[in-house]
């Protein structure tokens, strides 16, 4: 995309994005960006597209993330599985008595992590789901 800007707005192109300039002498020109009459030149903008950040995620990771919302049996007591061809991971561990599950998926960007116990017969006990912004799970090395 072209466009016309003052060097102040430039700078600012160029460190969200790829910038050229494609004439040479700064004219007076009424900048794009800010509105302003000032000394700029002609610029091919190329903005980055903010990355999208992607889930990743193994048994410990997991288990970390779950503990902060659950008590939890030491790890070896947990089981660890990943669904085939998509980005979503299960916990599961025996909550004496319950049977219990945590599922982490994306959605839009975000983590979701869901958790549901079940009784033996199979009657559903407890249900969450928590919506997590990415910069929560930075921290254990969960995003890819
Ligand atoms: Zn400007």
């Amino acid at each position: 995309m072209e466009k016309t800007l003052c060097r102040p707005c430039a700078e600012g192109f160029g460190s969200i994005g790829k910038i050229k300039a494609l004439t040479g002498k700064a004219v007076k020109i009424t900048c794009d960006a800010c509105g302003r009459r000032r000394f700029g030149l002609r610029y091919e903008v190329e903005e980055k597209k903010p990355a999208v950040p992607r889930l990743d995620a193994n048994k410990t990771s997991l288990y970390k993330l779950v503990s902060e919302f659950q008590v939890l049996p030491t790890m070896s007591r947990t089981r660890f599985s990943k669904t085939p061809r998509t980005r979503s991971w299960w916990l599961r561990w025996d909550g004496g008595g319950e049977i219990c599950e945590a599922y982490l998926s994306e959605s839009w960007g975000d983590a979701v992590l869901s958790i549901r116990k079940k009784d033996w017969d199979g009657v559903t006990t407890y249900q969450e789901a928590f919506r997590l912004p990415v910069d929560k799970l930075r921290e254990p090395g969960m995003i890819e």
